[in-house]
Parts: structure tokens; sequence; C-alpha cells
């Protein structure tokens, strides 16, 4: 494999990005990267002629008192990863090269479906998530982009901004990676002891309790994955959802089809989300 090209200025970045023929596929990352992150680099370098990393831990979508200041920073490591799965160009800007004025004035709002799930515990995240994938498209200008279905809300949001502002790139939406214990991988999961670690497994096992139930209908779904849940104490969970993966609204009970089981919870100092699309009422199906 031979290096990707590394850049940290928009110039030089612009400058290799200008000799790219052919169709580009861009993956976006705050670093710290893991298998998940290199399951996309791969997925982006089987469909296009070439590959675009970015590593960028965005200031924007972090509140005050959140992880940004303890979020890990393991450059040389991604830029290995980078090379094993065949990127060919890295742009891993500072906040300086990003936001040149400071904080940006006009942002993109991500608006109802913005506020709800991760966004009401975490206001103005998305709103910052999407300024920032915004500037990335328009620097990049990638054929396609690539994103985890690891973050399902983002995901949809990303592919409603795509939508609903008329931008000319495909949103390709890959699905989560995770431990063989089914624990999803995260750059977070670095924050975990181990004994947090046993813990944050009820979060997968809950998705997984739930899907078993998938058949019984939305209440059986629900109930499944929360007694999971209510066994491990030592994770405070913030939400447990069976939702409309379009809405984001919760399903009723009579809802047959595409639901979106999603789990957010604290555990030790650290938040975690974790998700599994599921079809409901398969036997009526
Ligand atoms: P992050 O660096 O956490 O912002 O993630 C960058 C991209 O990798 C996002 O599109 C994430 O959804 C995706 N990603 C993170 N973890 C996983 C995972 N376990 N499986 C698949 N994609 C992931």
């Amino acid at each position: 494999m031979t290096a990707p090209v590394v850049t940290h200025a928009r110039t030089e970045f612009a400058d290799a990005r200008g000799r790219f023929g052919g169709s580009v596929g861009v993956v976006m990352t705050m670093g710290a990267l893991h298998e998940g992150h290199a399951t996309l680099i791969r997925r982006a370098r089987e469909e296009n002629d070439a590959v675009v990393v970015t590593i960028f831990l965005n200031p924007l979508q972090f509140a005050a008192g959140e992880d940004l200041s303890r979020y890990p920073r393991t450059l040389q490591r991604d830029l290995e990863i980078c090379e094993r799965e065949g990127a060919d160009l890295v742009f891993a800007p500072s906040p300086d090269v990003v936001y040149p004025d400071g904080e940006p004035g006009v942002r993109v709002s991500a608006g109802p479906l913005g506020g709800v799930l991760e966004g009401a515990s975490r206001p103005g995240h998305f709103d910052g998530m999407l300024t920032v994938v915004n500037k990335l498209l328009n620097i990049v200008h990638p054929t396609r982009a690539y994103y985890g279905q690891k973050d399902a809300q983002q995901l949809l949001l990303i592919k409603r901004m795509v939508r609903d502002l008329d931008m000319s790139v495909e949103i390709v939406g890959v699905p989560t990676v995770r431990e063989s214990d089914g624990l999803a991988l995260s750059s977070r999961n670095a924050y975990l002891s181990e004994a947090d670690r046993e813990v944050a497994l009820c979060l997968s096992k809950a998705l997984q309790a739930g899907e078993a139930a998938r058949n019984s209908g939305p209440a059986a779904v629900r109930r499944a994955a929360r007694d999971v849940l209510v066994r491990e104490p030592l994770a405070l969970v913030d939400y447990l959802v069976l939702v409309d993966p379009v809405t984001l609204e919760q399903v009723p009970e009579y809802f047959r089809g595409e639901a979106l089981l999603a789990v957010a919870a604290k555990v030790g100092t650290t938040r975690l989300i974790d998700n599994v699309p599921l079809v409901v009422g398969g036997r009526e199906a």
C-alpha cells in the first residue's frame, strides 16, 4: 500500500483533490479510528476511483461540559489505518482552518428531527454536525459520502439535509460494526474501564432481546429490551425507544414494518449509544 497524501491546509488539500479524475468517496471522522471507520473506508474504496478521509474533531458539535477536551487523539495510528485501507488523501485540518473567522454565524439547522433523542440530550449537537458536514462536502466535492448506521439519527439528518437542500452527493449508510460480544465499536469505548465495558454490553444485549421479540409487536420489543436494561443498574438509561426510522416518532402498538430500536445510556462517565433496525410484526407481514 502506498501512504495517503496527508494535508492540513485547504490549499494543499485542494491541490491534491484536484488531481483526481473519476469518482471520489469520502469518509468523515473525528479521529481515534477503529474497525468501524476502517469498514467505511473499505466500502468507499470498493465503490470509488479515489478515497478521501477527513479527520476533524469538530468543536461546534460538542456542548460545554461534554468530552471534547478528553476525546482520544491518535493521529499517527489513524494514518496507519488510512494507509492500510487504501485511502488516497487525508484532510486533517485544525479548527482555525475549518473556521477561519471563528464560530460561524450562519449554520445549518437540523430542524425538528434534530431536537429529539440525541438532540434532546445534546442541544445544538446536530446543527454543529450538519454545519461541518456541509462545509466538508463543499471542500471535498465527493461523489459519495459514507456514514455509519451506528449514528442512525446523524445518518438520517445528513440524508435529509442532502435532499432538503438539493445537494448533489450520494449518501451511503454502512451497517454497525461490533465486537464479537456485540458491543458496538466506538471511539468513546476507550474511556471504559474493564468493569464499565461489562456493564456496556447491556446496550447491545437489550437490542438483541428486542429484535428477538420483533414478531410479537412493538410492546413486546420494548418490554424485552427494557427487561435487559433494568437488570443492569450501573447503566443510567437516557432513552430506549422503538421509532419510525424516518420520522423518529414512537411507533404505535398496531405498527407493522421497518422500525428503529435505539438506546442511549451513561456507563461510568461515558455516554454510549446503539441501535438496531428491525422489521416489527413479521408474522403479519
Ligand atoms: P466518528 O469518528 O465517531 O464521528 O465516526 C465517523 C463515522 O464512522 C460516522 O459515520 C460513524 O457513524 C461511523 N462509525 C462509528 N462507529 C461505527 C461502527 N461501530 N460501525 C460503523 N460505523 C461507525
